[in-house]
């Protein structure tokens, strides 16, 4: 991509897979204000304050405000204050962001019971590697359940169409893989089988894998 009129370089200004995005907002935007704080963009490897403005030129910011008046509410009837880190069931949930989803509620746990760690599809990543080794060896857990979930927005996707997706948006398609799950219950053996597998891990764990689903609350064990 060029670095057009503004003299900005996509790949050296961002460094991230949206950088490219920023740009081009960039110069959409070039002659709007700049007066827009740029806090929740520290992470990324802006060339100035004016990129970062731009890239978030398009977000509604009262979804913030309110999200933050919410949590003044919320920290005023505070309960939690002293909870142990370990995990008090022994329990870590491998789970997907699916927003339907509610962790805690559906297996009757309450905060400082599980850990819970959250992806697309809930697939075993090396990153969720990496949180289950603390989980063991720091923080008390014993038990994993992989839960992944009907009707997953992973199952109804190839690869290859999120990456025609991300294409078509004139997006960076990265080389990650997707995780896209064509058949469902082989991706979910094969997940479980990385925890089992995973030689940072203490061979003891119990680890399971189930499914979750969305239409009626209830949980399947799919893999014993
Ligand atoms: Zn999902």
């Amino acid at each position: 991509m060029s670095s057009g009129s503004g003299g900005l370089d996509p790949n050296s200004a961002c460094g991230v897979a949206f950088g490219e995005v920023c740009v081009r907002r960039f110069q959409q935007f070039s002659s709007a204000t700049i007066a827009i704080p740029v806090r929740s963009l520290k992470s990324i490897r802006l060339a100035s304050n004016a990129q970062a403005a731009a890239c978030i030129l398009e977000v509604d910011q009262s979804v913030f405000d309110d999200l933050l008046a919410a949590n003044k509410r919320y920290s005023k009837a505070f309960s939690l204050a002293g909870l142990a880190p370990r995990a008090a069931r022994e329990l870590a949930v491998v789970t997907c962001m699916d927003s339907r989803i509610e962790p805690l509620a559906m297996l009757g746990l309450v905060p400082g019971d599980a850990k819970i760690l959250r992806n697309a599809g809930g697939r075993v990543t090396p990153d969720v590697l990496r949180s289950l080794i603390f989980a063991t060896s720091y923080l008390g857990v014993k038990y994993v359940i992989v839960m992944q979930h009907t009707k997953c927005a992973l199952t109804l996707l190839s690869d290859d169409e999120v990456k025609a997706r991300l294409r078509s948006e004139d997006l960076e398609v990265g080389d990650q893989p997707f995780l896209t799950m064509s058949d469902p219950d082989s991706a979910l053996a094969a997940d479980v089988g990385l925890v089992r597998t995973c030689r940072s891990l203490p061979p003891e764990i119990s680890v399971e894998g189930w499914r979750y689903d969305v239409d009626n609350g209830s949980v399947f064990r799919m893999v014993l």
